[in-house]
């Protein structure tokens, strides 16, 4: 079941353009990141830490979807990074949002409702 739904959401990725990839995350990145969103002038990447469990590398993929549905205006490579330093607040109100979009999505997938009704599509 869970390898479906990787699966199911590996494919919303490619429609969109995003190319969803598992890597080996340096020691140094890999306790505050599980993936990444990243838009450099349209190539749209999501990279996802390759040591972690299915399950939990389906919610990091479901969440970096998150990014690029509610936040891609502003996540372009250039902006990620000041707007991390810049302003924790509104920091942790994007990453709350993602983790919601993440859980919605992953709900509306198990329960096979169509991809043109799911919070993605929007
Ligand atoms: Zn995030």
């Amino acid at each position: 079941m869970d390898s479906l739904i990787y699966t199911a959401l590996k494919k919303l990725a490619k429609k969109r353009g995003i190319r969803a990839k598992e890597v080996l995350f340096p020691d140094n990145l890999k306790d505050d990141f599980r993936g990444l969103y990243y838009d450099d002038s349209g190539v749209k990447l999501i990279l996802i830490n390759q040591e972690d469990n299915l399950e939990e590398r389906i919610f990091t993929l479901a969440h970096e979807l998150g990014h690029y549905a509610l936040h891609r205006e502003f996540l372009t490579c250039a902006r990620w990074t000041c707007s991390y330093q810049e302003d924790e607040g509104h920091w942790k109100t994007v990453e709350d949002e993602a983790d919601s979009f993440a859980r919605r999505l992953i709900f509306f997938i198990k329960k096979g409702l169509p991809m043109n009704n799911n919070p993605a599509a929007a």
